[in-house]
């Protein structure tokens, strides 16, 4: 272990460290509080051995520094006191000193008082590595349930948390914000002609194809089944639906073969309807979207593979 002697008295620090050396200890040493402290902050100190009067930081001074701004790591704190002052031990175990042992020292003492610090501080950093750990597995654990296990996007969960963040942010700021909600045209007809799993492969590179498109203040949601949500930072109608445009496009580029379908192109396609929040409207995030859905059915009404605005002015083919 490395052990700090902190003690302005020389007789008694070279004894200390005499002895510790002795058990195979790496020993540092101060001559008053303060230079105990700065070595204390910065050295990765396991043990400290503290006289209770120094100059500067006392002992029981330096024992609560220890526990109140040292929380990265545990050093056990050995106090060294007078014989039968009890008023000062239970003071500087008040403070944060784990034990005590009577001046002079005696080699038997800080022996055994060492055997103790070794496994505090040992058990200690089992804790602090089980409890990284588990900080870790937490967040795992969190994105996992965050994300949509089959495309790797987010989810409609984190969907539904962004979604009321961004709308507290636009009244906060008196800002607006968009959303589009897609849906893969005749998906059904895709599974039956193609079979399920190839269905699910269509999902992925939708999804693929969107995570690489969606730009700076855009972030894409799989909302359910075969249809997916982009939100967009502060942004009108016209921003939202040449967005949306942008997207849908870049799917039907793809030109991913979907012959079963009733209509043309004879390839994989979406719809999707555009919604704004503004100060202005001031309606709910349902409201939102059911505007969006309402959209989004005029999308598929209209003939599909295009997008529609919930303002009426703005329709893009
Ligand atoms: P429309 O153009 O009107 O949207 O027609 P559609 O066939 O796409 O719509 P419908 O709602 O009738 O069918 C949606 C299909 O999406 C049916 C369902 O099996 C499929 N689907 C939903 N989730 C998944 C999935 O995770 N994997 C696969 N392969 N298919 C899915
Ligand atoms: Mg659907
Ligand atoms: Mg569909």
């Amino acid at each position: 272990m490395r052990i700090l002697i902190a003690d302005d008295d020389a007789t008694s620090r070279l004894m200390l460290e005499a002895i510790a050396t002795k058990l195979g200890h790496e020993c540092l040493a101060a001559t008053d509080g303060s230079a105990a402290w700065s070595v204390l902050s910065t050295s990765g100190v396991d043990v400290l051995l503290t006289d209770w009067m120094m100059p500067g930081v006392d002992g029981p001074e330096l024992c609560r520094r220890v526990r109140h701004e040292l929380s990265d790591r545990y050093v056990y704190v050995v106090l060294l006191t007078t014989l039968g002052n009890h008023d000062q031990v239970l003071e500087g175990m008040g403070a944060g000193a784990d034990d005590y042992l009577i001046k002079p020292v005696d080699p038997f003492s800080v022996r055994t008082r060492l055997v103790a610090a070794k496994r505090v501080t040992a058990l200690h950093r089992e804790l602090v590595d089980v409890q990284s750990k588990l900080e870790r597995a937490t967040a795992v654990a969190t994105e996992r349930a965050l994300t949509d296990a089959l495309t790797g996007l987010s989810n409609r969960r984190r969907m539904e948390e962004d979604l009321v963040n961004m709308h507290a942010r636009a009244q906060r700021l008196v800002a607006s914000y968009g959303v589009a909600l897609f849906d893969i045209d005749h998906f059904k007809a895709y599974n039956d002609h193609y079979g399920h799993l190839s269905g699910d492969e269509i999902l992925r590179r939708v999804a693929h194809r969107f995570v690489n498109d969606v730009r700076a203040g855009e972030r894409i949601y799989r909302y359910g089944g075969e249809e997916f949500l982009l939100l967009m930072d502060d942004c009108d109608q016209e921003g939202a639906a040449i967005a949306a445009q942008r997207l849908r496009v870049a799917i039907a580029e793809l030109e991913i073969p979907h012959l079963s379908r009733p209509d043309t192109p004879p390839w994989i396609t979406l719809s999707g309807g555009v919604a704004c929040w503004d100060p202005a409207t001031a309606g709910s995030v349902g409201e939102l979207l059911e505007q969006a859905d309402r959209a989004l059915f005029e999308a598929k009404s209209g003939g599909r593979n295009c997008i529609r605005s919930a303002n009426e002015t703005v329709s893009i083919r």
